[in-house]
């Protein structure tokens, strides 16, 4: 699929001639045309546009109307619209390029200066998406662990952060829970470390998988996850722990680690509750819990006492 064009204008005869020399001549792998300007938000809502022609004056929308809507939206905004002009006047065209077009071409135009303008168009939008796609990659890599793929640290820190403003307005509750997998040293000198690397990566999966849409699911550390749950109280987060730990019982491994059965701690914390009234308080309540669960013998669940 290559790059695609459109060409917005009354006359069929100019989009004719437009595509024929853009055919010859451009890099463009699709063609789109139309004499109407609702037609032509329609095709570039539906197809990947990457350049638009758009003549001044159109029927029922008009070329400025048309940039205007396209401003409005976050997805279209980027697409550079070069408008096709009769009038030559240095206001209209300074306005034009107020208004949001990335170019004008002022008819009758020469045929090589139309296809030049164009591929400059193309050729910075092709920047920009290479650049977007960098940056969301980059987002990818910053906000995640890279062996389970689960979110890391940074992420469960802004979520939390996020969910206390929102706690702060609503009386919705929130739960942590923190998990840690029960000697998972002797997993690894059992089996290796990298045997070890796929019990984790077995369990992030299972943790994505068990979880709500809206629950976030983070790598705290080593064999340790923290998993936040939205508008939950302590009661239903000790459910969703103690049905967590035993599916985690019941986790099937293969190859090398068919015989291998794992166990995990869990200590739960939220907020409201207690004397809660920060993030570090949480975590720490959580991990408090956790610590006597391991205390406790091991894969079981404990909660922090809500009453201090
Ligand atoms: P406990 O039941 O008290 O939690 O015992 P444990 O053995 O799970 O805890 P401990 O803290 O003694 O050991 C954790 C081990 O996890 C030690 C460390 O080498 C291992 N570990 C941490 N990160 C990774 C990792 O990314 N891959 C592997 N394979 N092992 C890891
Ligand atoms: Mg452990
Ligand atoms: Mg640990």
């Amino acid at each position: 699929m290559g790059p695609g064009v459109l060409v917005v204008d009354l006359s069929s005869a100019t989009r004719d001639n437009i595509i024929t020399t853009l055919r010859e001549t451009s890099p463009f792998g699709r063609y789109f045309e139309t004499s109407s300007g609702s037609e032509g938000l329609k095709i570039i809502k539906n197809e990947v546009i990457d350049v638009i022609l758009c003549s001044l004056q159109l029927d029922e929308l008009s070329g400025i109307d048309l940039l205007r809507q396209l401003q409005q939206d976050e997805e279209l905004c980027d697409i550079p619209v070069v408008i096709l002009t009769r009038d030559d006047r240095t206001q209209t065209k300074i306005d034009l390029l107020e208004q949001g077009a990335s170019d004008y071409i002022v008819q009758p135009f020469d045929n090589g200066e139309l296809v030049a303008r164009i591929k400059v168009q193309l050729k910075m939008k092709t920047m920009q998406d290479n650049l977007k796609r960098s940056n969301r990659l980059l987002l990818n890599l910053s906000s995640t662990d890279s062996l389970t793929r689960l979110y890391n640290r940074r992420v469960l820190m802004k979520t939390l952060s996020k969910e206390f403003q929102r706690n702060a307005r609503s009386s919705e509750t929130l739960s942590l829970l923190m998990l840690d997998i029960d000697h998972f040293k002797q997993i690894n000198d059992s089996f290796g470390h990298l045997n070890g690397d796929i019990v984790l990566v077995t369990l992030a999966k299972l943790l994505r998988d068990y979880l709500r849409p809206y629950d976030v699911a983070t790598r705290f550390g080593g064999e340790e996850f923290a998993l936040v749950l939205p508008n939950t109280r302590l009661e239903a987060a000790k459910d969703v722990a103690e049905r967590l730990r035993i599916a985690i019982e019941e986790l099937q491994f293969s190859g090398e680690l068919r015989d291998l059965k794992i166990t995990a701690s869990i200590g739960v914390s939220c907020y409201p509750g207690g004397e809660i009234d920060n993030i570090d308080q949480l975590l720490q309540a959580a991990d408090h819990a956790l610590y006597q669960a391991k205390e406790g013998g091991r894969n079981q669940v404990m909660c922090m006492e809500l009453t201090l």
